[in-house]
């Protein structure tokens, strides 16, 4: 390859994707709960269809065939070690040879997704692979079954094994990249991120989230990191109904400056597409054009510290309808490629009330910029 041959290149987008992502089987639901003596069976909000739209509208779009696909790979036993306990392994590895089952708090597995759940991991192992070896510039890893709920000794919240974890660990140990900071802008509590670094002075750890949505009990702001790790974990718990306003100042002025401050050397995105204004399992009003701003700041703060390297992890995100298009505006950000595939939704809910910030928003902004300012600086 010759040099500007490799320099095309290493500006492309690297996607993730596979079929058998689809293929884990997380049996019936409905919001949190599976069915009961009173609750009809109906089909589980995390279902194949959200992702599997999403990859074929950055298909019909034309934007997949601008794209670097990477093949994803199995993450062996050992790199799920990395992060979780041979206890756990086993048992995901047991229930699901033996047809699948519940497995933790809003978890059931089906048959197979032991393996699938490898591939999940490895996919993001492969998508940082390729951004650390300069193959792509930044990557999008549109995996399943999701991971940044996955404690170490199990799963919830649909999250089998902690892919974004287990990546970072990845990079760290085999890359040698030290310093790594995590965005996760899923309209969940990343607490099993947060457990896994919360000790780790080179991890900085950043959630915005639904102010106690899900887990109820964890993503408060004043959990902020133990020991030499102390203020590298920064929760932002945003009210209910926050949107376009609320979302894009918390980034600018709290995201962004720890980002700046931290320095990391890569930063991952744990993706969450369920803090739009269409999702069944959070209360918050984002847009496709809110998503494409984030993406946006996120790559920006990247280019000044992270040499642009970003991964995205695929996590939440429940709406069929609406997925799709906050993904390709996510895709079209990374690219720097804007195709004709325009949002149809875009103009019904910029019209709603709730997309201005808010003065009890503004607060809670105003809370996580003060605790922004106290992550240790480095690089
Ligand atoms: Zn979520």
């Amino acid at each position: 390859m010759t040099h500007q041959a490799y320099s095309e290149h290493r500006q492309r987008t690297g996607l993730v994707a596979h079929e058998r992502y689809f293929w884990h089987d997380p049996g019936n639901g409905i919001g949190f709960s599976g069915p009961t003596t009173f609750v009809q069976p109906d089909r589980h909000p995390e279902s194949p269809d959200t992702k599997r739209r999403f990859l074929a509208l950055l298909d019909v779009s034309g934007l997949t065939s601008q794209l670097e696909r990477i093949e994803p790979r199995a993450a062996t036993r050992a790199e799920l070690q990395y992060f979780h306990t041979t206890r756990y392994i086993d048992e995901v590895a047991r229930i699901s040879a033996a047809g699948g089952g519940e497995i933790g708090d809003s978890l059931t597995i089906g048959a197979g997704s032991y393996e699938i759940a490898q591939l999940s991991a490895g996919g993001c192992i492969a998508a940082i692979d390729a951004v650390v070896a300069g193959r792509v510039r930044n990557a999008y890893a549109l995996v399943r079954p999701p991971g940044h709920h996955a404690d170490a000794d199990g799963g919830r919240g649909f999250c089998v094994f902690g892919n974004a974890v287990i990546a970072i660990r990845h990079a760290q140990r085999v890359h040698g990249i030290g310093r790594v900071a995590v965005v996760d802008w899923d309209v969940h509590h990343g607490n099993g991120t947060e457990t896994a670094f919360i000790d780790d002075p080179s991890v900085l750890t950043i959630s915005v989230h639904q102010d106690r949505c899900y887990p109820v009990d964890s993503g408060q702001l004043d959990v902020v990191g133990t020991g030499d790790a102390r203020n590298t974990n920064l929760n932002i718990p945003l009210p209910p109904g926050s949107g376009h306003g609320a979302y894009v100042t918390a980034f600018e002025r709290a995201v962004v400056p720890a980002l700046l401050r931290f320095r990391p050397e890569l930063i991952v995105i744990a993706s969450g597409l369920d803090a739009s204004a269409l999702d069944p399992l959070g209360r918050m009003m984002c847009t496709s054009r809110t998503y494409r701003e984030l993406a946006r700041q996120v790559l920006a703060a990247a280019d000044s510290t992270a040499g642009g390297r970003v991964v995205a992890t695929h996590e939440g995100g429940y709406s069929n309808g609406y997925v799709p298009f906050c993904g390709l505006a996510v895709v079209e950000t990374f690219a720097d490629i804007r195709t004709e595939a325009n949002d149809p939704y875009l103009g019904e809910l910029e019209c709603q009330a709730g997309h201005a910030l808010e003065p009890h928003q503004s607060a809670a902004v105003d809370a996580a910029a003060a605790q922004a300012a106290r992550v240790p600086t480095g690089g």
